[in-house]
C-alpha cells in the first residue's frame, strides 16, 4: 500500500500478533493493490469481464458505490484513469492537457463498477475504467488489523496505517489514546489538535499528503471527479471520527472534495461520525460532539478554533 505502517499491541501473546496483523496486511494488499498485476484490482482493471473475486473485494467495491453515491460522486473509485494521467506517485508527475482531462472525465462513474453480490463477480463496464482503492483500502486495512487483534483476546491497541488511526479499547493504564492532529502547513509532527478517543478510528485527508509543484502551483492527490483536477474546495485538511476505518477513509476522501459547508450537512445527516474541518483560512471546525474530546493546541499560533458553527 506504500505505506508505513505503526502497530503498538498490548498483551502476553502481542508479539505474535503484530506479525499476524502483518501477514494480514500483507494479503489484503496482494488482493487489492493496483501495484501487484495479481490483484484481483489489477485482473478488473484489465479488461476481465465477470470474474469471480472474494468476499472481500466485493464487499469493498459495494461499500465504495455506497460512499460515491452519499457523496454525490464527490468519492469515486472509479478516479483511476485521471490518477494515472497526473501521477502524483510516480517520479514525473505532471499537468495534463485540458482536452485529456476532459476525454479521461468521461471514464470516471461509479455506477457503471458491476456487481453481481450472488456470484461474487464484478466488472467494468466501458473500456479504459479503472478502479484506484487509495482512498478506502488503507481504512478497511486498519479495520481488518484491529479484527486481528480481537481475535486473538487482545484489548489493547494503536495501529496507524500511513495516517488512518485506529485504535482498540483505551491504553492499557486506562487512560485514552491521545491522537494529534497534523498541522496542514507544519513539519511532520506538528499538531494543531488533539484526540482524546478510545474504541475509534480517525483518518485524515489532505492536500499535504502527497503533491508535487509546478509554475508555483500545488497539485495534489485528491481529485474532484467533476472537474478532473486536484479538488479546490475551502478545505485544506478533512477528519474524521467513527467506529469503521473504512467509512472514515471514504468519508475523509470525499468532504475533502465536498468542502466545509456539504461537508457538515453531510456529516450532521450520519450516526456515530464526527469530523474536524480545516478550512484555507486556517479555521478549525469540529463537530458538536466531538468537542469534549478535542484539544485544541496549535503550536503554530496561525491557526483560530471556530468553537461556535
Ligand atoms: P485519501 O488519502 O484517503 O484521501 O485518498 C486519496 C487517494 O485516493 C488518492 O491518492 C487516489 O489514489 C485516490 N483518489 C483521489 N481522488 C479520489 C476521489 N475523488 N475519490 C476516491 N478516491 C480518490
Ligand atoms: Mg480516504
Amino acid at each position: 500500500m506504500g505505506t508505513v505502517i505503526t502497530e503498538r499491541v498490548y498483551g502476553d501473546n502481542a508479539e505474535a500478533v503484530t506479525e499476524k496483523i502483518l501477514n494480514r496486511m500483507h494479503e489484503i494488499e496482494d488482493n487489492l493493490s493496483i501495484n501487484i498485476r495479481t490483484s484481483s484490482i489489477s485482473q478488473m482493471n484489465s479488461g476481465s469481464k465477470g470474474s469471480i473475486y472474494s468476499e472481500e473485494v466485493i464487499k469493498i467495491l459495494e461499500t465504495a458505490k455506497r460512499y460515491s453515491a452519499l457523496s454525490n460522486g464527490a468519492f469515486d473509485v472509479t478516479i483511476g484513469p485521471l490518477v494515472k494521467e497526473w501521477g502524483v506517485f510516480t517520479e514525473h508527475p505532471r499537468v495534463p492537457a485540458k482536452q485529456r482531462i476532459d476525454e479521461l472525465l468521461g471514464l470516471v462513474d461509479y455506477k457503471s463498477i458491476d456487481i453481481n453480490k450472488k456470484e461474487n463477480t464484478a466488472k467494468l463496464t466501458k473500456a479504459g475504467q479503472l478502479v484506484d482503492l487509495g482512498g478506502i483500502a488503507k481504512g478497511y486495512a486498519a479495520d481488518e488489523a484491529v479484527n486481528v487483534c480481537i481475535q486473538n483476546d487482545v484489548k489493547s491497541a494503536y495501529i496507524n496505517l500511513g495516517g488512518n488511526v485506529s485504535v482498540l479499547g483505551s491504553k492499557p493504564d486506562g487512560s485514552p489514546w491521545k491522537i494529534g492532529l497534523q498541522n496542514p502547513r507544519g513539519l511532520e509532527g506538528e499538531y494543531i489538535g488533539i484526540l482524546n478517543i478510545a474504541n475509534k478510528t480517525v483518518v485524515t485527508s489532505g492536500d499535504y499528503e502527497r503533491y508535487f509543484v509546478k509554475d508555483g502551483i500545488r497539485y495534489h492527490h485528491i481529485i474532484d471527479p467533476k472537474t478532473g483536477y486536484p479538488s479546490k474546495s475551502d478545505l485544506i485538511s478533512s477528519t474524521i471520527v467513527t467506529d469503521k476505518s473504512i467509512e472514515a477513509d471514504a468519508l475523509s476522501t470525499a468532504t475533502f472534495v465536498l468542502g466545509l459547508e456539504k461537508s457538515k450537512r453531510l456529516i450532521s445527516g450520519l450516526q456515530g461520525v464526527e469530523a474536524v474541518f480545516v478550512t484555507k483560512d486556517k479555521k478549525v471546525y469540529v463537530t458538536d460532539n466531538l468537542k469534549k474530546y478535542f484539544t485544541f493546541k496549535d503550536e503554530s499560533g496561525e491557526y483560530t478554533y471556530v468553537e461556535k458553527g
